[in-house]
């Protein structure tokens, strides 16, 4: 019976706003709340509950869940590491996993840290171990940093903006992660940062310019070895290092295939 662990944490700051981002701010439930508080709203832990209720066999081992999408400021070092305590002490409680499903944003930034979702990845896969897959939901606004896509084996993310697809989102990452622990596909990664930050009109996928590309992306994720597939164009407020555009797809085994 897999046990699959179920983590979140989702904050979108604007580097720029002067009042910092405090722990009392997130929206936080842990254990069997995260799996209460999900079943009625249209998220993507939501979404991916809906996959795992159709697994006869799996166990969900529910952790820690934190929210907080307001564009407040950059977290205090104190917040975050508050946030970090708790989110990794959950995770080191569930004791042993098969996998784990994170729903992150992607545009977090600390005082004491540029990529905190990479670093709550890297600490989780300390604490887990390098064997068990990692399944990543992210908003199409987040940073996909380069310690990220290392964590995650693979990444799944909004195709909508204005974003309508969160509990979808979740249904992809959770179904793509079933057949990941099912040993029916092994995921691969190929990533190309662009060098560009875009705003605008033509990012609202129903009608802009962007459209053609996310449709382009929901091909290759229907495609005979397409697992998964998007464009992030990241959060301009979020002023970090690795802040920047980035296209990805996630195809079965085949590196060369992927890129
Ligand atoms: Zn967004």
């Amino acid at each position: 019976m897999p046990r699959i662990l179920i983590a979140e944490c989702k904050q979108e700051v604007s580097t720029f706003n002067p009042v910092p981002s405090r722990y009392e701010d997130f929206r936080v439930v842990t254990g069997e709340q995260l799996i209460a508080f999900h079943r009625d709203v249209r998220e993507e832990v939501g979404g991916a509950l809906h996959v795992f209720d159709g697994e006869a066999d799996v166990e969900l081992v529910p952790t820690y869940g934190a929210s907080s999408i307001t564009s407040g400021g950059v977290l205090t070092a104190e917040s975050y590491a508050r946030l970090r305590e708790a989110f990794l002490s959950a995770i080191e409680l569930a004791g042993t996993v098969d996998a784990a499903y994170f729903a992150l944003h992607g545009a977090m930034q600390a005082e004491t840290d540029d990529d905190p979702e990479g670093d709550l990845l890297a600490e989780a896969r300390r604490i887990l171990g390098e064997q068990i897959p990692f399944v990543v939901s992210l908003d199409i606004h987040g940073i996909l940093t380069d310690k990220m896509l290392e964590m995650a084996d693979a990444v799944v993310v909004f195709h909508t903006y204005p974003h309508i697809d969160f509990f979808e989102t979740g249904e992809r990452a959770a179904k793509l992660m079933m057949r990941i622990v099912r040993d029916v596909v092994r995921p691969v990664t190929a990533r190309v940062k662009i060098p560009a930050l875009v705003r605008g009109d033509e990012m609202i996928t129903a009608s802009g310019a962007i459209g053609e590309c996310i449709r382009m992306a929901q091909e290759i994720e229907v495609g005979i070895s397409g697992l998964s597939a998007g464009v992030m164009w990241g959060n301009p407020f979020t002023d970090v290092p690795e802040l920047r555009s980035n296209s990805f797809v996630v195809v079965n085994g085949d590196e060369a295939a992927a890129r």
